[in-house]
């Protein structure tokens, strides 16, 4: 088993997830007895703190080359100056989606699904992060009073079908907590599924190997965890024990990941990701635009990019291992799916389709009455 920096700590302490969130690197001098910093990082440390504050676990600090500042690990938890630079200030906006509403901590955009935020804190706090705006409130969970305000919108509102529970990582929750929001979801006769957005598989998956966590998620069925593997190195062997301990209780496991400048803005990564995800059964559900969110729009790539990574995709791998590729829409209007063009021409039934391979082909498709 691979584990860089940290061979001197117990297995019993290296596999607990309390272990790894205790000893968080959350300084510039921790991370200098691991890391050769550049002076963009040290630059970036500094001049983040209070703002964008930086947090990493041991294990996701085990994933990074130390001696390449263009890891891809490395890009995702080491703040740099540029998140403070002006242009990269200047551009974007802190809530870019719209996302705070009446209700605090609940947006609903569509019709049948709610998004609850329970929680500021994370293991790692990633600096792409769609919700950067929140890392300087502290690291808080809501109250049960907090979740009673929640679950009460969520019981008058009868076309809500679907309960998205993210944050923060909301599966770092108190067991307690998790239960308490699952119960009282499940009081509402509405409510058909509850899915989780938590990146714990990728930065402490030793949280799955908490049999009581996943006695309470299956309890509470049907459940869906989307989790967030950006890179193909992510998928190590213990993420892959976490995910198979998750799914043996019942619960699929959808990947949401990013485009990232510097990070996965290449066709054969991406490949590489969806390759390696489709054989630790997760199925590549969406490749997200990066948002014009304040501090992480230095991250943002072209869409001719996504376009180019999913067409490259297209014949090289199932369809399976192909995700939505979308942007989400600014002033809350959602998510739309991008995808490269197939069709080159149209004339009533008659199309001229571009295949996988680039070859043109004539099709007529006529219905038959
Ligand atoms: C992304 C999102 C959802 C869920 O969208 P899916 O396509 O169903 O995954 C729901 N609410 C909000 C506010 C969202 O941003």
């Amino acid at each position: 088993m691979r584990r860089r920096f940290f061979q001197d700590v117990p297995e019993s302490d290296w596999l607990s997830y309390e272990w790894q969130i205790k000893n968080r690197i959350k300084t510039l001098e921790e991370l200098k007895r691991f890391i050769d910093l550049t002076p963009e990082e040290e630059e970036g440390i500094r001049r983040t703190r209070g703002i964008y504050p930086m947090a990493i676990t041991p294990y996701y600090l085990s994933l990074m080359d130390p001696e390449d500042p263009s890891d891809p690990v490395r890009l995702q938890a080491i703040p740099r100056a540029v998140e403070m630079d002006e242009k990269v200030q200047s551009r974007g906006e802190p809530d870019a989606l719209k996302e705070e509403g009446p209700i605090p901590g609940l947006t609903h955009r569509y019709p049948d699904r709610v998004l609850m935020v329970v929680t500021t804190f994370c293991a790692v706090y990633c600096r792409h992060c769609m919700r950067k705006r929140i890392f300087s409130k502290g690291e808080r969970s809501v109250t049960r009073e907090e979740i009673d305000i929640m679950v009460d919108y969520i019981r008058r509102h009868e076309e809500v079908r679907d309960v998205l529970i993210s944050g923060g990582d909301p599966l770092s929750l108190s067991l307690e907590k998790i239960e308490y929001i699952l119960k009282r979801l499940r009081e509402i006769k509405h409510v058909e599924i509850i899915r989780f957005g938590t990146r714990l598989p990728v930065l402490a998956p030793q949280r799955f190997f908490n049999d009581r966590l996943l006695d309470i998620l299956e309890k509470y069925s049907p459940i869906w965890i989307n989790t967030h593997f950006n890179h193909p190195n992510e998928i190590t062997e213990l993420a892959e024990e976490a995910i198979d301990r998750i799914l043996r209780r019942g619960i699929p496991v959808n990947n949401q990941a990013v485009l990232l400048k510097g990070v996965n803005d290449d066709p054969e990564t991406m490949l590489q990701l969806s390759r390696k995800l489709l054989r630790i059964k997760v199925k590549p559900q969406y490749l997200f635009h990066c948002d014009p969110i304040r501090g992480a729009i230095h991250f943002r790539t072209t869409v001719d990019k996504g376009i180019e990574i999913i067409r490259y995709m297209r014949g090289r791998i199932s369809g399976m291992g192909i995700p939505t590729y979308a942007v989400d829409l600014p002033g809350g209007k959602g998510k739309v799916p991008i995808s490269p063009s197939y069709v080159v021409r149209r004339e009533g039934d008659k199309f001229i389709f571009q295949s996988y391979d680039g070859d043109l082909v004539e099709y007529t498709i006529d219905e038959v009455t």
